[in-house]
């Protein structure tokens, strides 16, 4: 994800607990891959204090990923679930919820069960999503708390931000899921002036209201953990103008620039 706000710590094995793995399917056991986790972090999930737990894979290549070392899913998770489950029933009392985020969370089938666990632990649960898989976001929506959605660009020019051809279909209905849900929810785009131009980033505003989307946070480039040089190099000191972001602001009843 591009729209959460902090990079995974990973933890040291040293103080992980060693326990065996409780569930086996076909001989197999299968749980969430997890990359990283940031046990405290006051900054991905509004107004709570949460620990984030960044899963393994993403389908898309977007140049501005600040997480590309997640993108690629690997046989054998970095971290053990039952571990990062022993690190979250340290936390109770601790944290108010616990963020799935990425990689893209919903492309890993234990998800669902994950979030359970987390829940049963009695932590309120956020997710961050691109919006990359609408069967399983479904699946999950009624177990969440809270989601913060990527809107990366009008939905039939996604392939210019992810570079995976008509990867705005499956964000469209991931959008539409959302609004329906009735899920407490942010959307919110990553925003660079070479990839998305104030003409274009007016017009998805526009789009989003018309949709219904409430809340909406535009969060401008930033090049810290970004592999792109040439997205790097570009200034976005002015990007996007003081006129756009009033008439932006203008269309959402909640409406937050993330600027730095
Ligand atoms: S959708 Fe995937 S590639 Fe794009 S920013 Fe998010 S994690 Fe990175």
């Amino acid at each position: 994800m591009a729209g959460k706000t902090q990079r995974p710590s990973l933890l040291p094995e040293a103080t992980l607990p060693q326990h065996s793995s409780p569930v086996v399917m076909a001989g197999r056991h299968r749980s969430l891959k997890v990359g990283g986790v940031t046990p405290f972090t006051a900054t991905d999930y509004p107004g709570q204090l949460a620990a984030v737990v960044f899963v393994q894979g993403c389908p898309w290549r977007c140049g501005y990923c600040h997480n590309p070392h997640l993108q690629a899913r690997t046989s054998d998770s970095p971290l053990r679930w039952q571990d990062v489950r022993a690190l979250l029933e340290r936390r109770i009392g601790l944290i108010d919820a616990v963020v799935f985020s990425g990689g893209e969370p919903t492309m890993d089938p234990c998800l669902a069960e994950a979030i359970l666990e987390a829940r049963a632990l009695g932590f309120k649960i956020g997710l961050h999503s691109g919006g990359t898989h609408p069967d399983r976001l479904r699946s999950v929506l009624p177990m969440l708390d809270w989601i913060g959605l990527d809107i990366k660009a009008g939905f039939a020019d996604y392939e210019r931000i992810t570079r995976i051809r008509d990867s705005g279909v499956p964000a469209l209905a991931c959008l539409k899921e959302v609004l329906a849900s009735g899920v407490a929810y942010e959307c919110r785009t990553t925003a660079h002036p070479d990839l998305l131009p104030e003409g274009e980033l007016e017009a998805l505003a526009v789009k989003l209201a018309n949709m219904g989307v409430k809340n909406y946070a535009l969060q401008v480039f930033r090049a810290v953990g970004c592999n792109d040089e040439a997205l790097n190099t570009r200034s976005v000191r002015d990007y996007p103008s003081a006129a756009l972001v009033e008439r932006l602001s203008g269309m959402f009843p909640v409406f937050t620039l993330r600027k730095t």
